[in-house]
């Protein structure tokens, strides 16, 4: 379970980009973090794996403060995808994959093994798509690594920016149902940024909704359409008037 407990982010310019956020994800979570652009949903994410300090208020994970942590049991268990697709272009998607679980010293052939079974659950042949570089890969296809590599080592936690929206439509809808497919299999805490309200609904089992670094609502995606907490909801989810 990841908590927030008054939970603030002030930058040194003076932007206060999350204002006193307080919630809990369970285990096992499909939570979604929407809100307009600048709402500080990048900010909210990237505190909990330390990446940002906090300025005030605590972050839990597993009942203990993130800061008592040791920073890499922190980060390894918390495989993140970004918004930018963040491969190495100098490794071959194997090597790539394989990067935090060679930080753990896992097996050659344990990791090999793991390797080929992510390349699979993807729809990547393995024997043709493990030797490749990343510029040798569609951009679907290396978001799929992407998304893929943050499962390497099997992480309690999967913190996701905006993982789709370089995409078309179409490999983006395929890519949310092999999420969701996924997300069934692994039975993971998925904590999924966006801006897309179609997104939202159709991924989260719960969503939060952010306005000006403040929590509006939060609650499942009937909840926000049949009993939105104010108008900026309601216009955000776009139910009935
Ligand atoms: P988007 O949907 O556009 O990605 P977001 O909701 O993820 O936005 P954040 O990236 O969390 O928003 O930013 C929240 C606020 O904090 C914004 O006003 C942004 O300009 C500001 N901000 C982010 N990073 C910094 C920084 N390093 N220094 C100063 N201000 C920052």
């Amino acid at each position: 379970m990841i908590t927030f407990e008054h939970v603030s982010k002030q930058f040194e310019d003076g932007t206060l980009a999350v204002d006193d956020m307080n919630f809990s994800i369970e285990k096992g979570e499909f939570f979604v973090l929407i809100g307009p652009s600048g709402c500080g949903k990048t900010t909210s994410l990237k505190m909990m794996n330390r990446l940002i300090p906090l300025t005030e208020g605590t972050i839990f994970v597993d009942g203990k403060r993130i800061s008592d942590y040791d920073i890499n049991e922190l980060r390894w268990n918390m495989g993140y995808v970004l918004q930018q697709i963040a491969l190495f272009p100098h490794m071959t998607i194997e090597e790539n994959i394989s990067v935090v679980p060679e930080l753990k010293q896992w097996s050659k052939g344990d990791i090999q093994s793991r390797v080929t079974e992510l390349l699979q659950m993807v729809g990547l042949h393995p024997e043709t798509y493990r030797y490749r570089y990343p510029h040798e890969l569609s951009g679907g296809e290396q978001q799929r690594v992407g998304v893929i590599r943050a499962l390497a080592a099997d992480p309690d936690v999967i913190l996701m920016d905006e993982p789709f929206s370089a995409l078309d439509p179409i490999s983006r809808e395929k890519l949310q149902d092999d999420l969701i497919e996924l997300r069934n299999q692994i039975n993971k805490t998925i904590i999924f940024v966006t801006h897309d309200i179609e997104e939202a609904m159709k991924l989260g089992d719960r969503i939060c909704l952010m306005q000006e670094g403040q929590m509006v609502q939060l609650g499942t995606p009937h909840e926000l359409l049949t009993d939105p907490a104010n108008d900026f909801v309601r216009q955000f989810v776009g139910g009935p008037e």
